[in-house]
């Protein structure tokens, strides 16, 4: 904490990995010796900039600009890009480390970034948006590239954006590489790419709950977001028999007590995506359903939930509430949503675990897809695509259980194994490429 003073997101994170990496490393004395952990949480590279655009009202704009190399042990530095206000270098360091585990878990070759900006997309012209994100790449492009550093999207940093950053590139490099993942099908995008990170999150929880005998078969969930993550972990939750009760974005919820049907879904999809409104408005739709405003979903009552939108949304107060409700599995399709206060809460209470490193995973493997598909130009199927997806998440999910099964425990301690899992190969690649 001292060599990092006001990163209390970056020391949170050091800190719920070291919990289960330091008993781990006393038993492997090698990577004690050669200071791995030191060295794993310690960037390779931080790059911060200016951004200087100007508005629609021909007023000079000035925002920060990073970017994190976190890790490149295994692969080149990988991990998303978020346009937020709250963007700080401790929320990137957090965010990128985390994704060096994660990266690891997938079992393909990516190191672990993250960058991004303080800059607001709320509110903004798209004009506006692709002024700021073309001045946000001539800085970047100067450090990436698709064998050095391939970033994707994150918060506020979907589709529409990263084609502006992508053709700002192009025109800078005069190159047409996989250089950023998340494109558009016509120039080198991935089908599933956008479905991923949802999509994923729900065949780990399948996995999970298989492994108690169980399905999600009206299973009652509630999720929190409306972004990318949360539609996508809708529409497969619901494809797989699980009814869907409420979904957020930081004005409030929706809680429709009948559960999302895909015609729904579809509403809610339009107004996010096309319209870029606010959820309430679901409710001009659907007058049945509930909103409240300022509120978390998690007061109320069901089988699984599963937080999709920030860091630190589900805090100990949140854990207590959806424990009495009943609630027997968290899956994190966000980073770092859960305070640790609360995941030890839940791993104490016997409740099921995710931790978003493995549980949400599935968005950067299907990036790492998209990467083999722009080297080898080639576009493969919707169904080639999602069945590789599906085999990672099992795969991560084997690696959990690996290192996180405990004699005595009912429950595989997820949170243990995800870490470890991800800690092991790229220490033992920094170990054998020295110091
Ligand atoms: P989006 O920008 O598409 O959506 C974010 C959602 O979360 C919105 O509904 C947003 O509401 C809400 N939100 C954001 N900040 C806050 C806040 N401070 N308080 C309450 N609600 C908030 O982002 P994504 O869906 O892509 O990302 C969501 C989470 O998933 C992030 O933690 C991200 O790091 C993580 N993730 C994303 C991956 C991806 O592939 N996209 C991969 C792995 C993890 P509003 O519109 O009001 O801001």
């Amino acid at each position: 904490a001292s060599k990092n003073p006001n990163e209390s997101e970056f020391i949170q994170a050091v800190t719920e990995v070291s919990e289960n990496i330091l008993p781990f490393i006393e038993e492997n004395p090698r990577y004690k010796k050669f200071k791995i952990l030191e060295r794993i949480t310690e960037p390779e590279r931080v790059i911060q900039f200016r951004v200087t655009w100007v508005d629609d009202k021909g007023e000079i704009q000035i925002n920060k600009g990073y970017r994190v190399q976190m890790n490149s042990a295994i692969g080149p530095y990988k991990g998303g890009l978020r346009f937020h206000p709250t963007v700080n270098l401790s929320i990137l360091k957090f965010l990128a480390f985390e994704q060096v585990f994660k990266n690891s878990l997938t079992t393909l070759p990516m190191g672990g970034g993250k960058g991004g900006s303080d800059f607001d997309p709320k509110g903004k012209s798209d004009m506006e948006i692709m002024r700021f994100c073309q001045a946000f790449m001539t800085e970047l492009s100067k450090h990436i590239g698709a064998d050095t550093d391939v970033p994707a999207g994150d918060i506020g940093v979907g589709g529409r954006e990263i084609g502006y950053l992508f053709g700002q590139y192009k025109k800078l490099k005069n190159e047409f590489t996989g250089v950023l993942t998340g494109k558009g099908l016509e120039f080198g995008g991935s089908l599933i790419r956008p479905e991923a990170t949802g999509y994923g999150l729900l065949y780990f929880v399948e996995c999970m709950l298989n492994e108690n005998a169980d399905t999600l078969a009206d299973k009652v969930i509630t999720i929190s977001g409306s972004g990318n993550v949360a539609q996508y972990a809708a529409e497969k939750a619901v494809e797989l028999g699980g009814k869907v009760v409420t979904l957020s974005d930081s004005s409030g919820f929706i809680y429709d007590e009948k559960g999302f049907t895909s015609e729904k879904l579809k509403t809610i999809f339009k107004i996010k995506n096309e319209n870029y409104e606010r959820i309430s408005k679901y409710l001009e739709y659907h007058p049945e359903a509930e909103y409240y405003p300022n509120e978390k979903p998690w007061n109320i009552a069901c089988d699984i939930a599963l937080p999709c939108a920030t860091q630190n949304e589900l805090n100990l107060e949140d854990a207590i509430i959806l424990h009495s409700n009943g609630c027997k599995l968290i899956a994190e399709g966000a980073n770092m949503p859960t305070t640790p206060d609360a995941v030890h809460y839940f791993i104490a209470n016997d409740i099921l675990y995710g931790p978003g490193k493995a549980t949400n995973a599935g968005g950067v493997a299907t990036s790492g897809l998209e990467m083999s598909q722009n080297s080898i130009r080639q576009n493969w199927s919707r169904n080639k695509v999602d069945s590789y997806l599906k085999e990672i998440m099992i795969k991560i999910h084997e690696q959990c259980k690996t290192y996180g099964t405990e004699p005595y425990q009912k429950n595989i301690n997820y949170y243990k194994g995800a870490n470890i899992a991800g800690f092991v190969k790229v220490a033992d690649a920094m170990l054998a490429q020295g110091v």
